[in-house]
């Protein structure tokens, strides 16, 4: 599930949450002040798999990114 961060408007303050995809466009409350002027900062895409990478793994041959 990929993880967004907020920032609040009203405290400052920043937060992570993860969302479905579903839900990462509704408004967050802030988890300090309880307000509901919340921005997403980042959106980093945590695909489950892809970034796993455990001891000797196998790493592919390097290529274009985008291939
Ligand atoms: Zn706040």
């Amino acid at each position: 599930m990929p993880m967004y961060q907020f920032a609040c408007r009203d405290c400052g303050q920043a937060f992570d949450k993860r969302l479905r995809m579903s839900q990462a466009s509704q408004t967050q409350e802030c988890p300090n002040c309880g307000s509901l002027e919340t921005r997403k900062v980042i959106s980093a895409i945590a695909v489950g798999g892809a970034s796993r990478v455990s001891g000797a793994a196998v790493a592919p041959p390097v290529s274009s990114p985008f291939s």
